[in-house]
């Protein structure tokens, strides 16, 4: 294990799809879902994967929890490589590293109750044996999500979205993982319980110390949780930086666009749209250059040829775009 290393450290991960079609099932193409992905995760931090549907941003997520094997680059947790680990090996990172989906109702199986959903993971990770002490377990994780005692001995149907939610973020921490991937965990919730849930999750990585990955496709719903945005287009990172460096000084065009419909909280200041056209390309068939010069409002010769790498534009902040930002507002191409 290399001394100091982040808790996840993901380096050009890839995640390529085959498509295969005709009579004898050949492989006629691929979608680049994942296309050289890199980023990591400081333990107790939240990073945040932020893109339109089809980015990507899922594929990252499963990819790491290792629900399908990479196409290529390394994943690696405290230092130590994961992606390459055989199934057997497997079980001591599905300890470590726990998931929270967007549709809880379907990854809580109906037939079980609150009490066994909960103590499922405390036996079959060896915390708890059982008798007292996992009932006792049961409740303290129940009291950590703010469900109602009562809860114990109902079954998810009998809950709201909201409280599901809430059973799935107990059944994450139950065996006291280092990282939770939160894949749309509130996208699916109203904007009141969505705020709940939010709180929650700030509250419970305090007390816990565990690192977020918090999957979705809403910036306004990851600025008051997350320490750090990736912005993802297309299979690929074009923008990461800080919370408040992102909010307040994007460089990416299309960064720029997604922050252009977050609400302002105040009603006198003034944000101007940036409406995109057109939909996301195929990934099957990505655009040649900049990915995004097909819906660009800057895009200019080189976009079409060149692609444009993450290179640093402020502190801890990256971008991948050919375009500098000069004083006054206006953008001008870097040179090439
Ligand atoms: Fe737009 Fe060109 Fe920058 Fe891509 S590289 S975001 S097309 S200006």
């Amino acid at each position: 294990m290399r001394a100091e290393a982040p808790l996840l450290e993901v380096n050009g991960l890839k995640k390529h799809f085959p498509i295969h079609g005709g009579v004898l099932g050949l492989e006629t193409a691929k979608v680049y879902a994942v296309d050289g992905v890199s980023f990591s995760i400081n333990r107790g931090e939240t990073l945040s994967l932020v893109g339109e549907s089809g980015c990507g941003k899922s594929t990252v997520g499963k990819a790491i929890l290792r629900l399908y094997p990479i196409t290529g680059g390394e994943v690696y947790l405290a230092g130590d490589r994961i992606d390459t680990l055989s199934a057997g090996q497997l079980r001591p990172l599905r300890r470590r590293v726990q998931v929270v989906f967007q549709d809880p109702f379907s990854s809580l199986n109906p037939r079980m109750k609150v009490r066994d959903i909960l103590a499922e993971p405390l036996v079959n990770f060896g915390i708890v044996r059982g008798g007292r002490e996992l009932t006792k377990r049961v409740e303290e994780l129940m009291a950590k999500v703010q469900l109602p005692r009562d809860a114990i001995n109902r079954y998810p149907h009998e809950f709201s979205g909201g409280q599901r939610q809430r059973i799935g973020i107990a059944r994450a921490l139950a065996p006291g993982a280092d990282l939770i991937i939160c894949d749309e965990a509130v996208s699916a919730l109203d904007v009141s319980v969505k705020a709940q849930i939010i709180n929650l999750l700030v509250d419970l990585q305090d007390e816990f110390g565990m690192a977020l990955l918090f999957i979705s496709h809403d910036l306004a719903v990851v600025e008051h949780l997350t320490h750090r945005v990736a912005v993802m287009y297309l299979g690929k990172i074009v923008e990461l930086a800080d919370r408040r460096t992102l909010f307040a000084t994007s460089h990416h065009p299309y960064t720029r666009a997604l922050l252009s419909a977050v609400p302002v909280p105040d009603p006198t200041a003034k944000r101007q749209r940036v409406i995109l056209t057109g939909d996301v390309p195929s990934p099957i068939n990505p655009p040649s250059g900049c990915r995004f010069h097909t819906r660009c409002p800057f895009v200019f010769d080189r976009c079409r040829v060149e692609e444009p790498l993450l290179r640093p534009v402020g502190e801890g902040h990256v971008s991948a775009c050919h375009l500098e930002h000069v004083p006054g507002g206006q953008v001008v191409p870097i040179a090439a």
